[in-house]
Formats: structure tokens, sequence, C-alpha cells
């Protein structure tokens, strides 16, 4: 697992070099919040590198349900079963069934999500403009119809899911991208997605933080280039 250590951000990934999973470990203070568990094998390092620092994991927030996202959990529970674990009240529905709302865009949900659902039940379903410690909900449709991201008011740090993706370059999912196909693969709805990007837009990122890839400071300026991207693939279909 590669660790990329900042200050108030810690990025944990599986598989750096093929095929790189983040998760995210955020300090409050005296505790943790975990952002995604990575897959299944990602949570023995997850738990390692938590144990390190000697703080105790609280929360667990799941940016999505893919497994890949979600893999981990059920290991890090084992090592810290008093975390809270949140993920959004769209989201926890798509491991039952994947019906859309009227209100969404009638496209087929991509990607694999676990058979079995989650571990656990989770404790928390998080809306729009909820808060753990100091990461904002937002809520950013569009890979999945229950996408969420999370923006650290401490320092306007953003986590987006694959909402977005930087491995092989910024590109808002659903966009292809050749050199790390598989976000756009598992994505849902592109002009949702578009949507969501201009809404980050709006709490003027420092930082970007995506779920493959590395992470991106001062983000505007690329952002905007990936929505004209993704606009002007929308206008050519
Ligand atoms: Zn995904």
């Amino acid at each position: 697992m590669k660790i990329v250590r900042q200050q108030k951000l810690w990025q944990l990934t599986t598989f750096p070099l093929f095929f790189p999973i983040n998760a995210y470990l955020i300090p409050e203070d005296d505790r943790l919040t975990l952002i995604d568990t990575g897959i299944g094998r990602s949570g023995k390092g997850i738990v390692e590198e938590i144990k390190k620092t000697g703080a105790n994991l609280t929360h667990i927030i799941l940016t999505h349900g893919h497994s890949d996202h979600v893999g981990g959990l059920k290991e890090i529970l084992l090592a810290f079963p008093d975390a809270e674990v949140a993920i959004s009240k769209r989201e926890v529905k798509l491991f039952k069934q994947k019906d859309l709302f009227a209100f969404e865009a009638q496209q087929p949900v991509r990607g694999s999500f676990p058979k079995m659902g989650l571990p656990v039940r989770p404790d928390r379903l998080l809306k729009d403009g909820d808060m753990i410690g100091s990461l904002i909900v937002i809520e950013t449709p569009g890979h999945t119809p229950g996408s969420i991201s999370l923006y650290d008011e401490r320092n306007g740090h953003l986590f987006v899911g694959d909402l977005l993706q930087t491995r092989g370059g910024l590109t808002i999912c659903g966009v292809p991208n050749w050199r790390f196909p598989f976000p756009k693969m598992g994505s849902w709805d592109l002009e949702t997605s578009i949507a969501s990007v201009q809404k980050i837009l709006s709490y003027q990122p420092t930082l970007l933080a995506t779920g493959h890839g590395r992470l991106l400071d001062n983000p505007e300026t690329a952002l905007l280039d990936a929505l004209d991207q993704a606009r002007s693939m929308q206008k050519n279909r």
C-alpha cells in the first residue's frame, strides 16, 4: 500500500502501479475519519496504518457503493467495531435494487456492487449538507445515483469518489479515458455527472482527491477543462 501523507489528509493507495484504488484518512483532533475502504484485501493495510497513528477510527464514510470502495469495510470494522458507518440515503438502496426514480436519468446503473450488500447496516444515511466532523456532505450523483463528495471546511480539500478520476489525466466519469478506462465502464449518467462537477466548482476546492489517481492541487482550471471536454462529447453524440 502506498501512503501519501499531508497535513489533514493521508491518501492510502492499493495497487498504486496498475489499478490505483484510493482511501483517505482525515485526522480530526485526536480521532480519524476514513473515506472509502478499497477492496477486500485493502482492509488489512488500512487497519495497520490506522494503528500506527495511535488514534481511534470513529467514522467511515463511503462515497458510493462499488466494490472497490466498500470492499475493505468488513476487515476494518473487525478492528474498529465502534466506528460509525455512513453512506448516502440514495446509494444504500442500490444494494437491494437498481430501480431509478422518475426524476433521475433513465440509464442503467453500472459497476460492481457487493452481492450481499454492506456487511453491516449503515449507522447513518447521509444527505446534502450533513456534516461529519469537518466534512460537509455534497450530493454529487452521476457515477452512481447516490454518489457523494466530501468537502473539508478547514482547508478546502474535496473528496469526490469516482465523480472524477485523476489517473490517466483529470476526466469526468462517463468520459472515455483510454489510459484508465475503468471508471467510465462503471459510470451511470454523464449529464448528471457534468451537473455535479459544476456544483463542486462552486465550493472552490483547493485540492481534489479522487478514488483513482493522484491528488490534484488547485484544481479549478483542470476542472473547467474537464467540463469542456465532457460537454463537447455530449454535443457530438
Ligand atoms: Zn465507482
